[in-house]
């Protein structure tokens, strides 16, 4: 979340090259609205290769991007990969322009870390929260998007082991988006279309 120009095969079986960049790559850039990898589908990643050094390779690609943009959360589509992964990390200096009041009523808390792989998403109670969100793929905007309030992940960790997260506030609006992208699925597509806004 806020923060290859071409579509590449979405499928596993994509040639090692077309999935993950040679080590000393420069990174690859974000894909924006409008490419057809962000509208996609994405594969589900096989248990057995996530540990591989190639899908390693990937994550630790997602994760320098989403630091330099920067962004608190950056799904695999985003680089032109069609699988379903996504990594997030919302930390302190992130939220230097933001007041206490705002956080507290957003939920937003610091957050390590978290590589997801495969994710089954499920949103928790009647509780909806509105707020402005915005996306690396969109970059330059803002809207307003409805999202429940609490949610529950459950998924793979990079290490291959099973990691379930339930959590409300800001974190769970970044679950409920990155989800989304690996389903095709914009924040554009949810918005309160009349508060679609550019931002400097
Ligand atoms: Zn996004």
């Amino acid at each position: 979340m806020r923060s290859i120009r071409t579509a590449l095969p979405s499928s596993i079986l994509a040639p090692s090259s077309a999935v993950t960049p040679p080590p000393d790559a420069p990174l690859p850039e974000i894909v924006q609205v409008g490419a057809e990898v962000l509208r996609a589908r994405a594969a589900e990643v096989p248990l057995a290769d996530i540990t591989s050094s190639e899908m390693q390779r990937l994550v630790k690609t997602m994760i320098e991007v989403m630091r330099v943009a920067p962004g608190v959360g950056l799904a695999a589509p985003q680089i032109g990969v069609g699988l379903r992964l996504f990594v997030l990390e919302d930390k302190p200096e992130y939220m230097a322009r933001t007041t206490a009041a705002d956080r507290e009523a957003r939920g937003r808390v610091p957050v390590p870390l978290k590589v997801f792989f495969n994710p089954v998403l499920r949103l928790l109670g009647e509780r909806k929260a509105t707020y402005l969100e915005g996306c690396l793929s969109v970059a330059g905007f803002v809207a307003l998007v409805e999202r429940s309030f609490e949610a529950e992940i459950e998924g793979t960790d990079e290490h291959g082991a099973p990691h379930a997260w339930r959590v409300g506030g800001w974190p769970a609006r970044i679950l409920q988006h990155e989800t989304d992208h690996l389903d095709g699925t914009l924040y554009i597509d949810r918005m309160q279309t009349r508060s679609f806004a550019k931002v400097d």
